[in-house]
């Protein structure tokens, strides 16, 4: 079992399976994008799965494939099937921006896929394709109801709030849940990947920012009540409207901690176990993995090394090389 120095249980994989996405999100990626890391420094899907086993070994029960946009990688399909395959792997989930969705919702399904959650920052057509630089949100639409078909349940939608860009559509988004087993969480915006300018018509960076607690104020209308059994084991608070079918929660990585239930290790697409989505100190087991040698001692590396909480506002200057979808959001 995987015990971190202050008795957390590290039973939760994030790997991020490409640094490669169809979409640019403005807070996410530069309009250019990233440099992108050359294939061969990418792990593939027989390396990915040794290390997927070694983690199954030492007590990782779920594993959540991201990215960059997972759906790119040549062999997503595979991914899941085989990883989900593996021997004490109990929970096999993905994060997408839904683009690919519709056509490989059922072959996700089909492979072992349990859950899928879907990032969706407004409902409004013309915004979707401003905030994404390009995408459309008819993909998203259909992509939902193919999930839905797939029975890929609870279905969650990542929801990132920006000041003078969505907040107006709180009330809208949460009333989603009324009519929809949807699982809508807001999350607050984190200086990680592209914090510098957007471009015309966006927000300055430092206005950019609300917390959950503004988030709620402005739902306060609903009545939210409190989730006693929240959707599966995130770092969401949770509440239902009275008689929704679905629930809206709340992430907050800056305004409230929560560090101190943090199950969770990250692999990057390059071979790097990482402890915390914010503090660098990254172990890479590519050359090991490619080596034939165990792969233990590199997860004992990396929990030993896992911080009791992160300073998000501190900890970026010492991390500017990688974005979100590099790190695996
Ligand atoms: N491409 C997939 C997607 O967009 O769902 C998976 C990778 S993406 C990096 C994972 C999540 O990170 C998305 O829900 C995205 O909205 C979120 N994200 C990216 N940059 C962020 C930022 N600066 N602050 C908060 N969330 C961010
Ligand atoms: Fe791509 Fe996801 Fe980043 Fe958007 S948030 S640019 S979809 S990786």
């Amino acid at each position: 079992m995987f015990i971190d120095p202050f008795g957390r249980t590290i039973d939760y994989l994030r790997i991020s399976l490409t640094d490669r996405c169809n979409l640019r999100c403005v807070y996410c990626m530069p309009q250019e994008g990233l440099r992108r890391q050359p294939r061969s420094e990418q792990l593939t899907v027989n390396e990915i799965v040794r290390v997927v086993e070694t983690a199954a070994q030492g007590g990782v029960k779920r594993v959540r494939l991201t990215g960059g946009e997972p759906l790119v990688h040549p062999h997503i399909v595979e991914i899941v099937q085989r990883i989900s395959s593996i021997q004490n792997i109990e929970e096999v989930s993905l994060t997408t921006n839904a683009m690919l969705l519709e056509r490989f919702a059922q072959p996700l399904a089909d492979a072992g896929l349990t859950r899928i959650n879907i990032s969706l920052d407004t409902l409004d057509v013309d915004k979707f394709k401003r905030i994404t630089r390009g995408g459309e949100i008819d993909r998203v639409w259909q992509g939902i109801s193919a999930a839905e078909h797939a029975h890929l349940s609870p279905l969650k939608l990542n929801t990132v709030i920006v000041r003078g860009l969505n907040t107006d559509e709180l009330p809208a988004l949460a009333r989603l849940t009324m009519e929809h087993a949807w699982h809508i969480r807001f999350l607050e915006i984190m200086p990680i990947g592209n914090s510098g300018d957007w471009g015309n018509g966006f927000p300055a960076p430092q206005n950019r920012y609300v917390s959950v607690q503004e988030m709620r104020d402005q739902l306060s209308r609903f009545d939210l009540q409190p989730e006693s059994t929240p959707i599966g084991n995130g770092p969401a608070r949770t509440f239902r409207i009275p008689n929704a079918l679905g629930t809206v929660g709340f992430i907050s990585p800056l305004g409230e901690h929560f560090c101190q239930n943090c199950n969770r290790l990250r692999l990057t697409a390059d071979g790097r176990l990482r402890s915390c989505l914010v503090i660098a100190n990254e172990i890479s087991l590519r050359d090991a993995v490619r080596n034939g040698k165990p792969l233990e001692e590199y997860f004992t590396q990396a929990i030993a090394q896992k911080p009791k909480q992160h300073d998000m506002m501190a900890a970026i200057p010492a991390d500017p090389q990688r974005g979100m979808s590099q790190i695996g959001g």
